[in-house]
């Protein structure tokens, strides 16, 4: 069984205590470019074993340890074995929130390492040339559908699986699986008792392709504004979202209240980190940019606030932005989660390449406190009824 797969290399958690989780993180080092190459530029990322990698700059001299690091030549079935994915698919499974983002400066590699090169070209390619080059979503994917095959042979209560799929542009909330039907969405809920998306296109579905047609029209959905750096979509936040619940009356409890245990699996192509210059930004142009540092921006001060053992028993502002709302569970809450922060191992990279690997470093001392939560039906089922009351009233075709 895959479960006690000895690819969980970063497991087990350093002495937490039972009951926490560190926040994991890896890095991927991509190839020179082709520019970078012509440029001759010299590398300045360099691994030391699994864990650390070092940066010889012309400015900084430093080392860092993560969980992993993957170096250039890794490819993307080493990065879906080792990173710790697996851990995060089986957890959701089991009722936990489950959340891996990936981070770094536009052009380093998030959206080839979530989705694979090109993004939503990869659908487009040859069969077994996508197989290859399939990035950690498709095969987490793939992943939780084989072990969802493997658990209903165990176990006579079905999973229900559903997804929805938004991006966070300009602090505005856009539907991905429905674009026509979003205006900007609202955030409703709480910090303790977690933030949704309101009004967001939920759809069940039942196969291993349905769910990567919907990451296909998602990626083809993704904002498309011109910018000056080479990535449309290096300024949205994409987030997908795929809950996974089932009833557990009867295990454990003597209670006839029929129970269900909603685990769920997110994955964030963040916007890129680098700092946009305001030289290149006018007008329109111009709030975009402040507006998407604001998501990014809360998220460092989030980031930072929760890795400082004194910080982060005070207030921590997860409402300063829609991204870390919508993130507050996978950060210092209940959830795991899991970084992955993209790096670029050129000279001319430098200092993104390093406020990158900082910035990571600061998340892998964020502890969380994993907790199934669990749900009557009966609970589930009015929230159901409400959501269809509701868009009933808004004339949406059902
Ligand atoms: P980002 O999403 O961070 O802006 P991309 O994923 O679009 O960056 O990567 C930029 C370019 O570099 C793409 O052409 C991508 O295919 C290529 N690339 C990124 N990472 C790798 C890698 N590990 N191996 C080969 N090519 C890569
Ligand atoms: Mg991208």
């Amino acid at each position: 069984s895959s479960t006690g797969d000895s690819a969980y290399r970063n497991d087990p958690p350093e002495d937490l205590g039972p009951d926490k989780d560190r926040v994991r993180v890896v890095v991927r080092v991509r190839p020179m470019n082709n520019r970078e190459l012509e440029r001759n530029e010299r590398s300045i990322l360099h691994g030391e074993g699994e864990n650390s990698v070092t940066v010889q700059g012309a400015q900084h001299n430093r080392r860092f340890t993560f969980d992993t690091i993957f170096a250039i030549e890794s490819t993307q079935e080493e990065v879906f074995h080792y990173s710790g994915i697996k851990r995060l698919v089986d957890m959701s499974i089991d009722g936990y929130i489950a959340t891996c983002f990936a981070y770094g400066q536009t052009g380093s590699g998030k959206t080839h390492t979530m989705i694979g090169p090109g993004g939503a070209n990869i659908f487009r390619m040859d069969e077994n040339v996508r197989i290859k080059c399939f990035g950690l979503v498709p095969r987490a994917i793939n992943y939780l559908f084989q072990r969802l095959r493997e658990k209903s042979q165990e176990t006579t209560t079905p999973y229900y699986i559903r997804v929805s799929y938004c991006e966070i542009y300009n602090e505005q909330i856009h539907d991905l699986i429905n674009p026509a039907h979003s205006q900007s969405l609202q955030i409703r809920g709480s910090v303790e008792d977690g933030f949704y998306v309101e009004n967001l296109f939920q759809t069940y579905i039942e196969t291993m392709d349905e769910l990567l047609t919907i990451l296909e029209e998602g990626e083809l959905n993704r904002a498309m504004a011109s910018h000056n750096l080479n990535d449309t979509s290096s300024r949205s936040h994409a987030m997908l979202s795929i809950q996974i619940e089932q009833d557990i009356s009867g295990e454990g409890t003597t209670s006839t209240e029929q129970m269900t245990r909603q685990g769920k699996l997110i994955f964030v192509d963040l916007a890129g980190s680098e700092k946009v210059k305001v030289s290149l930004s006018k007008g329109k142009q111009l709030t975009e940019t402040n507006n998407i540092n604001k998501s990014l921006l809360t998220l460092g001060t989030c980031i930072s606030a929760l890795s400082d053992p004194v910080k982060r028993a005070g207030h921590i502002p997860y409402r300063d932005s829609k991204l870390t709302r919508l993130l507050a569970e996978s950060l210092g809450g209940h959830g795991i989660t899991l970084m992955i922060a993209c790096v670029s191992p050129a000279s001319s990279c430098e200092n993104e390449s390093l406020s990158t690997l900082r910035y990571a470093n600061r998340a892998k001392n964020i502890e969380n406190a994993p907790i199934v939560k669990t749900d009557s039906k009966e609970n589930v089922i009015n929230r159901l009824k409400r959501e269809v009351r509701k868009l009933k009233d808004e004339n949406y075709e059902l």
